[in-house]
């Protein structure tokens, strides 16, 4: 277990600018409704929505990194105001790299929230690694903090009310 006490998380959290996120089991409950034509339904969460789009307007950068493709996904991150979203992207390090990197920020200024292995390399890598409650073990093991919230179900607004929180920028 990699989980930090209160007052640490506290201190990584200070100085999070950009927040990484997972989509299937993150934003999504990780269910995939299959239609007919094989085309996929899936749910977001309207308060992690609601999150995104103002901590986006209190200066909190937002990235999506996913291994699956989907239009749908990203004209709804476009429309909360994500502008980092790499979709389809079978190994997330080399993309979270490429945005950390063009945003010129270091891996103490970046958290991850991810529930399963394929976040793991880049969980390993960010200042505050975060995951949901009902995560994989294999994203269980290298979280420094785990929400109260499954995925799809107000962990990224956990997530994102905790950053803002430590840095006393609270949209309320
Ligand atoms: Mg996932």
């Amino acid at each position: 277990m990699a989980l930090l006490d209160a007052a640490e998380i506290e201190r990584r959290a200070r100085r999070i600018r950009c927040l990484f996120l997972d989509i299937d089991g993150v934003l999504t409950d990780g269910k995939l409704y299959i239609g007919p034509n094989g085309e996929e339904t899936k749910t977001n969460y309207v308060r992690d929505g609601y999150g995104i789009k103002h901590g986006i307007r209190l200066g909190l950068q937002i990235a999506v990194i996913s291994g699956r493709p989907s239009e749908s996904m990203r004209q709804r991150l476009q429309f909360l105001g994500v502008q980092h979203i790499a979709l389809d992207t079978e190994d997330k390090e080399p993309a979270y790299l490429r945005i950390r990197d063009a945003l010129k920020l270091t891996d103490a200024d970046c958290a991850h929230l991810g529930d399963d292995a394929p976040d793991v390399p880049v969980m390993r890598r960010v200042g505050l690694a975060m995951t949901v409650a009902d995560a994989h073990d294999s994203a269980r093991a290298v979280a420094h903090w785990v929400s109260r919230y499954n995925g799809g179900h107000g962990a990224v607004r956990e997530a994102i009310d905790l950053i803002l929180g430590a840095q006393q920028r609270r949209p309320w």
